[in-house]
């Protein structure tokens, strides 16, 4: 009888493609993968160790499959991913019932195309074009973790999309650390703008996204190509985590107040109807009331369509862990909530503003009653949601909907006809 073998997939997307290629890794070894973990052999977490609430999350899980192993219903566990690769002999130390641990999977720049197992629906994947990271980012570990910025080669970035074309996937999600930066390493120059132009001729009617890039690294010719291709989301993920001068400094980011003002001008010029998604972080050591307020006005401004707030997390290891005044948790927290009250504002008017329009939607799921779906303005697993109504819709399938209702960052609508 075959072993069995499962896998919690914890993090980000970029964690959840290595988690994938550890499903054929250990289908390789003549395991059998299943979904649910209780009742398997083998147990692997791949963990996050990113931020303290990522690390909470790590261990929690952790430590719930050892008390299924207690109880006999897992025979052994594997931790694997950015914990054990950032903390090996605390963990070694602490969780005697771990049968192994293994650090991170390395990156190969030319994997296998089929990876058989997929963790996402069928009907859109991530693909991950490059690892590491060669910005210095003073809160940031993930450098630490994993190393310097390595690209996956282009032929093999395609040879997987047109793999996933074929088998019926209708979105491609590009994901790496930093993607403003793709070939660098390998090519000796910037290759982002080429690889969405080759990708693009790939995808035909299908969608294809880019997620992560960098202010300071992203090309206004990768701009240009998602402006002229009819088939990438006209969706910016553009992480610039402050806009006070001085913050940014400290935080290590290169693109200062000016710039990133003028990118995001250019991009909402270049693109209209653009969606920019950003990520900001509140309570960054020596952060003042002064700077904090100029973060509130900055969002007033510039009204992204979809935002990420984060409160600073002190992350051992990393220079602004030993910054001085560092901001009190119950400060981060006020700011965190009046910057999301703001958001919610911010992003309840932007939706009143689609009521009526007709949008193209793509159905991920069906539950009871309705559709859930998102547009090209919406990242798996991040963004909003929209809500459809209508007969024998099928998920994995694009239509039009017309939008009847909207909340603050989910809206509602009809569908009127496949597209
Ligand atoms: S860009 Fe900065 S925050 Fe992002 S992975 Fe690199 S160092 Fe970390």
């Amino acid at each position: 009888m075959k072993k069995t073998f499962s896998i919690i997939s914890l993090g980000c997307p970029r964690n959840l493609t290595d988690s994938e290629r550890l499903i054929s890794e250990y289908e390789k070894k003549g395991y059998m993968f299943r979904e649910e973990p209780d009742g398997s052999d083998i147990v692997l977490i791949n963990t996050c160790a990113f931020i303290k609430d990522a690390k909470v999350e790590s261990i929690d899980t952790i430590l719930k499959v050892i008390e299924a192993k207690k109880n006999g219903s897992v025979k052994k566990i594997i931790v694997a991913g950015c914990l054990p690769q950032r903390y090996p002999v605390e963990l070694k130390k602490e969780l005697k019932e771990v049968d192994e641990f293994r650090g991170i999977v390395e990156f190969d720049p030319d994997p296998s195309k089929d990876l058989s197992a997929r963790l996402t629906p069928p009907h859109y994947s991530y693909v991950k074009i490059s690892e590491g990271c060669y910005n210095r980012c003073t809160y940031c570990v993930i450098p630490y973790l994993k190393g310097g910025y390595k690209s996956r080669k282009l032929e093999s970035v395609i040879k997987e999309a047109e793999f996933l074309i074929k088998k019926g996937v209708k979105e491609v999600v590009l994901i790496g650390q930093d993607a403003s930066m793709y070939g660098i390493d390998l090519y000796g120059k910037k290759g982002l703008s080429e690889l969405l132009r080759k990708l693009s001729g790939v995808c035909g009617k299908n969608w294809l996204r880019l997620l992560y890039a960098h202010p300071s690294n992203l090309e206004r010719d990768a701009i240009k190509a998602i402006r002229d291709s009819g088939n990438i989301c006209k969706y910016i993920d553009l992480p610039v985590e402050h806009i006070n001068d001085m913050i940014l400094k400290r935080m290590g980011r290169k693109a200062g107040k000016d710039a990133i003002l003028s990118l995001i001008k250019f991009i909402r010029k270049e693109i209209p109807g653009v969606a920019i998604r950003s990520s900001l972080i509140v309570g960054f050591p020596g952060e003042t009331e002064k700077e904090f307020q100029e973060l509130l006005s900055f969002m007033r401004d510039i009204r992204f369509e979809r935002l990420g707030i984060f409160r600073y997390s002190r992350e051992e290891g990393t220079p602004a862990h030993d910054f001085k005044a560092q901001v009190s948790e119950q400060e981060k927290e006020r700011r965190f909530d009046e910057a999301m009250l703001l958001q919610q504002e911010i992003s309840m008017g932007i939706n009143e503003k689609l009521k009526g329009r007709v949008l193209k939607v793509l159905i991920d799921e069906k539950n009871e009653e309705q559709y859930i779906g998102r547009t090209e303005y919406d990242a798996p697993e991040v963004d909003g949601n929209v809500y459809v109504k209508g007969k024998g819709l099928k998920p994995g399938s694009f239509y039009d909907v017309r939008i009847t209702d909207t909340y603050e960052y989910d809206l509602v609508g009809e569908a009127e006809k496949q597209s």
